[in-house]
């Protein structure tokens, strides 16, 4: 039985993706950006190790109740290539049974350089693929997107149609979800720069103090 090690999953997700996603974020990075929002998702020793056919089988609930794409964040989901190809292979098989359009969008922090043949045949299903380090020094308005380095790379006929109005996208706020759940609660989106900390400034000066977060370890 295959496993991912998943620190969460989360549906539906609208900040990262256009319309209702199921979002997986895996466990384990070892790229150590700077700045980095989910270091809580560092550890490959942390998160849980979820059977591939369970997170198939979320991502069929996910289909058959509406859901317009798969994101997978993390982590790193490259870090983990062989159960990465079963899921995304498995998922691409369960859209395609739906009727409808239904698109894959994977982060990585490999940047485009280090994508070699052997990781982009791991990400093949996906429709779009968002590429490179979190680079603290270069901030950016672009849509889903953490750094001005990080490139949308659209690779299917669904990505080009659905996400090309989105690769020079700057809206006028980043669109971020909160969800909570037993684990905590959950930034979902891709803030800009120093919105992490006017968050904790925002909330100190309504009396709510934040020890615990992902993006101070
Ligand atoms: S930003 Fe992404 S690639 Fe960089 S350390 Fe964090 S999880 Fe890893």
């Amino acid at each position: 039985m295959t496993t991912l090690t998943v620190s969460r999953t989360h549906y539906p997700v609208t900040a990262l993706g256009p319309g209702n996603r199921l979002g997986v974020w895996v466990q384990g990075c070892s790229l150590a950006c700077k700045g980095c929002m989910s270091q809580d998702t560092w550890n490959p020793m942390d998160g849980t190790k979820v059977a591939v056919d369970d997170l198939v089988r979320l991502w069929r609930e996910a289909v058959d109740a509406g859901a317009d794409g798969l994101t997978v964040s993390g982590g790193e989901p490259l870090q983990q290539p062989a159960a990465l190809r079963e899921f995304l292979v498995a998922a691409d098989d369960v859209r395609s049974t739906a009727g409808r359009e239904i698109d894959i969008l994977v982060y990585t922090g490999y940047e485009q350089s280090e994508m070699d043949d052997l990781r982009w045949r791991v990400v093949a299903p996906a429709d779009v693929v968002v590429t490179g380090r979190f680079d603290i020094a270069r901030p950016t308005s672009l849509i889903w997107r953490g750094s001005a380095n990080q490139r949308m790379v659209l690779r299917t006929d669904l990505g080009e149609r659905r996400y090309a109005d989105y690769v020079d996208h700057a809206p006028e706020r980043p669109p971020i979800q909160v969800r909570s759940d037993a684990g905590g609660i959950w930034l979902i989106g891709v803030p800009r720069r120093g919105g992490l900390t006017g968050l904790e400034r925002g909330l100190r000066g309504r009396g709510l103090d934040i020890e615990d977060v992902s993006w101070r370890r």
